[in-house]
């Protein structure tokens, strides 16, 4: 009886939106209690947009969108690919950019119309020793506490020795409309939800309060590099943890690798989808319960 039950759970699946890598998986769907969710694209839809503009006294907007957007066009970024249309919208057609280095998890920096440009958190502007003025650092913090992530641009102009903050601009993602409730069903498994990103930490708890997750009773770890993520996955499992894992980055892939379950968001980048034990083909959370349910179901009728 075991290959056909385990064929009526899989086809379930499909007709569900579910891809089940190997009947392994379904072991590892029983013993987790843990649920890690990336924000961007898990939690949230990831389609960004661009918000405010801040500019730097005596900056112009259209400047300081031109040469953010410039560069941010280059990037793959949701925050990136939103700066770059809303710029383009803005500001008109884009120039070219030269020397682009894509900082991961942290931002871009290039040359444009002879700038030496740098887009991107906080950190790598401060790594770089440039501080932004009160006014600035002020939006950002306002933007920051209602869910929008800010982006500094920073830039030295031709002949400038040292580069300045230019402007702030922000930008908003919206939380999916079943990502509550698929986090009120993933709790009645028995799992416990936990909310990971890189982003800012105001930006997270202020998505993470949206979605039911609280701040203060369960966990949300912010401002994790991309590289850290797996670590982090480490960590609760060194805690004694069966952890699962929903993402849809790159910056997941090797989190969701490293999970005991990992689910990818079939809406997300390939390598998600390759080191996950699991797809969930829409990219819909509440899927993951269903699929966690599923699974556990097709197992005991297995056993
Ligand atoms: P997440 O874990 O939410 O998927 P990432 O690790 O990819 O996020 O990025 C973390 C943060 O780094 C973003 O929220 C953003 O503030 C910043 N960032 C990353 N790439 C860029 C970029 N190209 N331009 C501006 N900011 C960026
Ligand atoms: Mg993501």
């Amino acid at each position: 009886a075991t290959p056909t039950a385990l064929m009526v759970g899989t086809g379930r699946g499909a007709q569900l939106g579910i891809l089940i890598k190997g009947p392994e998986v379904l072991e590892s769907t029983r013993r987790v209690d843990t649920i890690v969710l990336d924000k961007t694209g898990t939690v949230t839809t990831g389609r960004m947009e661009l918000k405010d503009v801040h500019a730097a006294p005596g900056v112009e907007e259209r400047a300081l969108l031109r040469l953010a957007g410039a560069l941010e066009h280059a990037s793959e970024h949701p925050v990136a690919r939103a700066l770059a249309e809303g710029a383009e919208a803005a500001a008109g057609p884009l120039p070219p950019v030269e020397g682009f280095e894509n900082v991961a998890g942290l931002g871009v920096r290039g040359t444009v119309e002879g700038h030496t440009v740098t887009v991107g958190r906080e950190r790598l502007l401060t790594d770089a020793g440039i501080a932004p003025l009160p006014k600035l650092a002020e939006a950002k913090a306002a933007a920051e506490a209602a869910g929008r992530t800010a982006v500094l641009v920073a830039w030295a102009a031709p002949g400038e020795e040292t580069a300045s903050v230019r402007g702030v601009l922000t930008v908003a993602d919206t939380v999916k409309e079943s990502s509550a409730e698929a986090i009120t069903r993933l709790r009645r498994l028995g799992l416990a939800p936990i909310l990971l990103t890189g982003d800012n930490r105001a930006v997270a708890e202020s998505v993470a309060r949206e979605v039911g997750i609280d701040p203060e009773r369960d966990q949300v770890i912010a401002e994790v590099l991309p590289e850290d993520k797996a670590d982090v996955v480490r960590r609760l499992q060194s805690e004694g943890r069966a952890v699962a894992m929903v993402g849809d980055g790159v910056n997941d892939a090797a989190a969701l690798a490293t999970a005991d379950l990992g689910l990818a968001m079939g809406t997300g980048t390939d390598a998600a989808i390759e080191a996950g034990d699991l797809t969930l083909v829409r990219g819909d959370l509440l899927v993951a319960a269903d699929a966690i349910r599923l699974s556990r179901r097709t197992l005991a009728i297995i056993k």
